[in-house]
């Protein structure tokens, strides 16, 4: 590339050089890099425009711009991605949180808020009095369906009797499969810092990195390696929330190549029509002591009928909603026992 005289002419350069290689959104890459090289974000990189490129991060800005090039997305290049207001560290063992999983986020949070009004806004689940020393909540197992509500238990116990339900001495317990970036899981634990929160993943490399988000975000997450609901044997959840990788196998080779080239298969391929990870993990299920009353699951165009049926087929669940995204895709399914 020629000497480069300001700022803006970096990013003018830049973007036109991505542009006619073909690379997508070559304007917001050029941008992000040069924010990224620079340390400048926002209204701090607008008002740097005027000013010269610094020579000492000219080799820098060259070499972010060269691996955008050949495609690698941005998010790889700065290692970071926003998700829900929060910057998450993200590599390329990870998938890159995206924008319609906030609304899954969202979505657990205000069904959670209605399923257990006391265990959001105060702090620890209905009626629970204080943390539970670990007898007490071994003493717990097998009173599935009591309630810690002290009102309305023979009602609420007739209609959740058999699920998982919050009781004193147990926080609400929320397990994320498959929660690679940690996106998910450390979102949920810094809104709702009362839940006991857990991610599992099937890759050391992934959880790795939700730890690393989980640290700098300030957010209590705790950690599982293994195979979707494997590491959770046991364990009294309220709460199952996933984003698995489902796309259909024979689909990869057609996707945008920064996603098909530079995200980790592990994270998108869901087997031949991308929803073995969905039945796995129905048939998984029974390793929780009982199914937890809310379940938020992520999905692709087609998919969410599918979905919705194997929900109901489980019988758990006497409600279940389909989240459209922002383009109007069904792109989550809720199962909610009320
Ligand atoms: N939404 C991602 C994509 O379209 C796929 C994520 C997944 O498989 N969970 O690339």
């Amino acid at each position: 590339m020629p000497q480069v005289q300001s700022i803006r002419e970096a990013f003018a350069e830049a973007s036109s050089f991505l542009s006619g290689l073909g690379v997508s959104e070559p304007q917001r890459s050029a941008q992000l890099l040069l924010e990224h090289t620079l340390g400048l974000s926002g209204a701090a990189y607008y008002m740097a425009l005027a000013d010269p490129f610094p020579p000492e991060k000219r080799e820098r800005w060259e070499y972010a711009v060269t691996k955008r090039a050949s495609g690698e997305p941005v998010q790889y290049i700065t290692g970071e991605q926003e998700f829900y207001g929060r910057v998450f560290e993200v590599t390329p063992d990870v998938l890159i949180p995206r924008p319609e999983t906030e609304l899954l986020v969202e979505a657990v949070l205000r069904y959670a808020a209605e399923l257990w009004p006391q265990g959001v806004a105060g702090g620890r689940a209905a009626g629970a009095s204080d943390a539970g020393e670990p007898g007490e909540r071994a003493e717990g197992v097998g009173d599935e369906g009591e309630l810690g509500g002290a009102k309305g238990d023979a009602s609420e116990r007739a209609a959740g009797g058999g699920y998982a339900a919050a009781r004193p001495g147990r926080r609400l317990t929320v397990i994320d499969i498959g929660a690679g970036s940690g996106a998910i899981s450390v979102t949920l634990a810094a809104e709702a810092p009362a839940w006991r929160v857990l991610a599992g993943d099937i890759s050391p490399a992934a959880l790795a990195v939700a730890g690393r988000n989980a640290e700098r975000l300030g957010a209590a997450v705790e950690l599982r390696l293994g195979d979707l609901l494997e590491p959770f044997k046991g364990l009294e959840t309220d709460i199952l929330v996933s984003n698995p990788p489902y796309i259909p196998g024979g689909d990869i080779a057609g996707l945008q190549r920064e996603v098909r080239d530079h995200e980790p298969r592990t994270a998108l391929d869901g087997g031949e029509d991308g929803l073995d990870p969905y039945r796995r993990m129905m048939e998984q299920l029974p390793l929780l002591p009982a199914p937890p009353r809310l379940v938020g699951f992520e999905l692709g165009l087609g998919q969410a009928e599918q979905v919705a049926a194997m929900l109901k087929a489980a019988g758990h669940w006497s409600e279940i909603v389909t989240v459209p995204d922002l383009a109007g895709i069904p792109r989550h399914v809720i199962g909610i026992a009320r």
